[in-house]
């Protein structure tokens, strides 16, 4: 006897159509969304969680890639840099010096950028749907083009039409679901380990801070190897906040997950949390001013560094990355280097010689056989090692500007994304302050 049917599928609403439906929140997602709607166009943001600001509001608190390391050349401007603006007027964030190799970071309060996403994108324009989970796409058999896309609600099936499609779902969600090819974790090729952050409070910041890196790092290496705690990750990174007394931690390491696969991300939940126990244990025992340090938060989800990376017109390589290259559809630039927390017990880091600097190009954001989808964020056309070195937030905020500002001039223009003219996008982009 076949399965009783749902009613649900046969209650399918429509929304209204828009311009750019931008899938996923996060901080590409938002960027994409503010950008769109600036420029004009009728806008839908559609995020699967309740808060916006993805991987940056929910795991973390500091925007990489703003800075190179070394010199520090600022490289990243526009929305992405008028949301740091925001958020320090609201003394809600630092520059850490260059800690931990990756140039200087912007630590601020994910609590309070939560909130300032809710303002900056509303107040473009951009209309935002929540605990809508984007599910599926119908796709024209002729063009390959995205023509709706169907989302999960708790009101049931929703379905929206859209002239453009900007995927910022990290995970390259819509492109999947529409057919684009995508490389994604494999037994041969795993994805970049998975962490689980956590903030303690209670800290003795100054005598925390007066720990010398490398003795802490020894520290953990001894206790991991003496039996008495399970810290599969002996370096990392635990830094003070803008709330005195509040350390964040990225520390975790959950390996050899495939991130798409919801039983292994299950289990991988669950492991993250499992490790938080032990490191926060390590602290308390044996770190000089954690002493008396609580939990007083877990990430609302464990942190996916990397899932697909889409097909593109063109991929990122390692060469570009290390070689400096620039390309002439540039729309946004780079200088971290390439940081691999493929496994083991450390990070692999490479750096781009001689302070240098790359070009991300439009190409990186279009996928093949997709022509009215552009992506932005950690989901970019790029080999494991460009990624390693591309996904730092500044960077994806950057490239949420040019998709979004790209979708935008192509809904107002009748074209597909990829028809429209590269020289007038990076004039838009570069009158509304972006780096290039
Ligand atoms: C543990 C960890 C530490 C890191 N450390 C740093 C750091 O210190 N500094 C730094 O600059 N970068 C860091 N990175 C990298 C950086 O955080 C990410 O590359 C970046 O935040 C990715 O942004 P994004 O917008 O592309 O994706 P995400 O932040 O993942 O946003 C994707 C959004 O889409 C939503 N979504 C997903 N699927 C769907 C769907 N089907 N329908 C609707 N919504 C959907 C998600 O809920 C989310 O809000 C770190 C990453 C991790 C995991």
């Amino acid at each position: 006897m076949p399965a009783p049917a749902f009613p649900v599928l046969d209650e399918i609403r429509t929304l209204p159509t828009v311009d750019v439906l931008v899938a996923g929140g996060g901080s590409a997602g938002c960027v994409a969304a503010i950008a769109a709607a600036r420029t004009g166009a009728r806008v839908l943001l559609v995020e699967r969680h309740g808060t916006l600001g993805g991987i940056g509001t929910s795991v973390l608190d500091t925007f990489y890639g703003f800075y190179t390391p070394g010199p520090n050349l600022h490289v990243v401007g526009g929305i992405a840099q008028e949301v740091v603006g925001h958020l320090t007027a609201r003394d809600a964030a630092f520059i850490r010096p260059n800690t931990y190799g990756a140039g200087g970071g912007v630590t601020y309060s994910p609590e309070v950028l939560t909130m300032l996403w809710d303002e900056l994108v509303t107040g473009s324009g951009a209309d935002v749907l929540f605990h809508a989970t984007a599910l599926d796409t119908a796709t024209d058999p002729e063009t390959g083009a995205v023509t709706d896309v169907l989302l999960a609600t708790r009101n049931g099936l929703l379905r929206v039409a859209a002239h453009t499609v900007v995927d910022t779902t990290g995970d390259a969600d819509i492109c999947a679901r529409a057919g684009a090819g995508f490389d994604s974790a494999r037994p041969d090729a795993p994805v970049q380990a998975l962490t689980t952050t956590f903030r303690v409070a209670g800290v003795d910041t100054e005598r925390a801070r007066s720990f010398p890196k490398e003795e802490l790092f020894a520290l953990m290496a001894r206790a991991a190897r003496g039996g008495d705690y399970d810290l599969p990750r002996q370096e990392g990174s635990i830094h003070r906040t803008p709330v005195e007394g509040v350390s964040l931690a990225n520390m975790t390491r959950v390996e050899g997950v495939d991130p798409t696969d919801v039983h292994q991300l299950s289990r991988a939940e669950i492991a993250g949390r499992r490790q938080v126990g032990e490191y926060v244990r390590f602290l308390r025992d044996l770190v000089p001013g954690y002493e008396k340090a609580a939990l007083v938060g877990l990430s609302a989800h464990i942190g996916v560094r990397e899932a697909r990376r889409i097909h593109g017109d063109y991929r990122l390589t390692a060469e570009d990355v290390l070689g400096a290259r620039r390309f002439p559809d540039a729309i946004a630039r780079c200088g971290a280097p390439i940081e691999d927390h493929s496994g083991g017990t450390d990070t692999l880091w490479r750096y781009i010689p001689d302070d240098g600097t790359y070009d991300i190009p439009l190409r990186c954001l279009l996928p093949v056989g997709l022509p009215n989808v552009v992506v932005a964020g950690r989901c970019l056309s790029a080999s494991h090692e460009a990624h390693a070195s591309a996904r730092s937030i500044a960077q994806c905020m950057a490239m949420g500007q040019a998709a979004g500002t790209l979708a935008a001039l192509g809904a107002a223009e009748g074209k597909a994304a990829r028809e429209v003219d590269v020289k007038t996008l990076q004039g838009r982009l570069r009158d509304d302050g972006a780096i290039l």
